[in-house]
């Protein structure tokens, strides 16, 4: 077991004409430090860098740039072997024609000095801990997906390693097997103490697996911190719209001084909304005004400064939420956008309602830069019930 620390790292994928000066920068200064044990999950949409940044690590590509270092050696240059690294891939990579049993133990056979009986004994508590020692001489073609990803898993814990790497281990498989999944591979993670760094594009595996996730974009780093931070405290745009599920709302605004001005809406804010002095806002600058789906609260009309007049296009009942598809009107600039309630709904298509935005619930972003410029207030805690018949 050991630390990982990933120090400004980058990977340049050089074109294969030997210009040395061009290339895809698939990674860019990637800084991130897991703690002895933790469980990082590497998020971010397709082409972000995740697994090239995974297979740096494990050491399968070059290092173009910066330091990769576990527990105190630096491993750049450590060949994949000698990193005592176990990776566990979306595709199993199980041998067809070996047993499970020869599966899980020839990378031990391979790669270390034990012996016959303790490598069997070591495969047997592993069958036993993932649940498959009934499996244990049957071929990868015998058994289900589920199974062969138990076995992919053991074959890796088989290997007791400092540290393991898994991209998209659960994507083959059905929702309901991967939801159950989520949970094993998050108990068996703790049980066994190894730092794992886990890649996903997928932000509900993300929030609900990773101690922290690191979200990815376009190869740079956007945000490290716990699901929650992330959720509510996003740094900037992109970390703000990729994580939660309805995506959070956004409308395109400027700050003026005590409001901010939309195509849909004028919010006005409050004196003590306390906007950071640094933000270097001025009357006219641009700004991208945020609301989580849950944090919306419907009213039967429109009343109220915060208030605003929307129509209600599509409502999806999903039996625990509603998901309310809804509307300004086209003089108000037309914009889309949803809100979540719980329970019964007491709205249906086409109604015409009035939306509430809760001051306390607010993100600001600048327009340009896409940083946040205010998160919501972490002890609000979430839309009232609204005033529907
Ligand atoms: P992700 O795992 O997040 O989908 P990747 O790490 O696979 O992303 O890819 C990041 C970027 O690097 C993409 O633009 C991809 O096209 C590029 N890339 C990946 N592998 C290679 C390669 N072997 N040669 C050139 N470009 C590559």
């Amino acid at each position: 077991m050991a630390r990982l620390e990933l120090d400004d790292v980058t990977k340049v994928y050089r074109e294969s004409d030997g210009d040395s000066d061009a290339g895809v920068v698939a990674v860019d200064d990637v800084s991130v430090d897991i703690p002895d044990g933790d469980f990082l999950v590497l998020v971010g949409p397709s082409g972000c860098g995740k697994s090239t940044t995974l297979r740096m690590i494990a050491g399968l590509e070059t290092v173009t740039d910066g330091e990769i270092r576990l527990g105190d050696r630096t491993i750049n240059d450590v060949s994949v072997q000698e990193r005592d690294i176990a990776m566990v891939f979306q595709s199993y990579a199980l041998y067809p024609h070996k047993t499970v049993r020869e599966n899980m133990s020839f990378g031990l056979e391979e790669s270390t000095d034990r012996s016959d009986g303790e490598i069997v004994e070591t495969v047997s508590e592993v069958a036993t801990l993932m649940g498959i020692d009934d499996l244990l001489d049957r071929k990868p073609g015998e058994l289900s997906g589920g199974q062969q990803q138990r076995v992919a898993l053991g074959r890796a814990i088989v290997r007791d390693p400092d540290v393991f790497l898994m991209d998209e281990p659960l994507s083959n498989l059905d929702a309901k097997l991967r939801a159950e999944m989520r949970t094993e591979l998050q108990h068996l993670q703790e049980q066994l103490g190894v730092t794992t760094v886990y890649v996903t594009h997928d932000q509900t595996e993300a929030m609900t697996m990773g101690d922290r996730i690191a979200v990815l974009d376009q190869g740079t780093l956007q945000q490290v911190g716990t699901p929650l931070e992330c959720y509510h405290e996003p740094n900037n745009l992109f970390v703000a719209g990729f994580i939660g599920e309805p995506s959070m709302n956004f409308f395109d605004g400027r700050f003026e001084g005590d409001a901010i001005a939309t195509d849909a809406f004028e919010y006005p804010l409050s004196a003590d909304l306390d906007l950071p002095a640094e933000t270097g806002l001025e009357d006219g600058s641009g700004l991208v005004f945020g609301i989580r789906p849950e944090d919306i609260t419907l009213r039967g009309q429109a009343t109220g400064e915060r208030c605003f007049a929307a129509e209600v296009t599509v409502v999806e009942p999903m039996g625990n939420e509603n998901i309310v598809h809804l509307r300004f009107d086209d003089a108000d600039g037309g914009e889309s956008f949803i809100a979540t309630t719980e329970g019964i709904p007491r709205v249906s298509d086409d109604d015409r309602i009035g939306v509430e935005f809760p001051e306390e619930a607010i993100h600001l972003f600048d327009a340009e830069t896409g940083a946040a410029v205010k998160n919501r207030r972490l002890s609000f805690t979430g839309a009232a019930e609204g005033t529907l018949p």
